[in-house]
């Protein structure tokens, strides 16, 4: 669902919602592991939740290992695209 808010970031409804979205997105893009969103919080003004970049990656251990699974099956994804 799409809200705005003044801080123009993505929202998402769910915690959990963002943190999937936040294993893709970082995925996608190949950060390293101090690069990119690192965390997600809940927004005090518009009640949704954003990424941030300011904390200390929080991904969780599962999480890093599905981020590294959906970074390479997109490596190879990318490979047979441009063949
Ligand atoms: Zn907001």
């Amino acid at each position: 669902m799409y809200r705005d808010c003044p801080t123009g970031k993505r929202c998402f409804d769910s915690e959990v919602i963002a943190r999937e979205a936040l294993v893709q997105v970082r995925a996608r893009h190949g950060y390293s592991e101090s690069e990119g969103p690192q965390n997600v919080y809940r927004c005090d003004i518009c009640h949704a939740f954003h990424f941030t970049s300011s904390s200390a990656n929080s991904l969780s251990p599962e999480e890093k290992a599905r981020e590294k699974r959906e970074r390479e099956a997109r490596f190879w994804e990318d490979k047979f695209k441009n063949r």
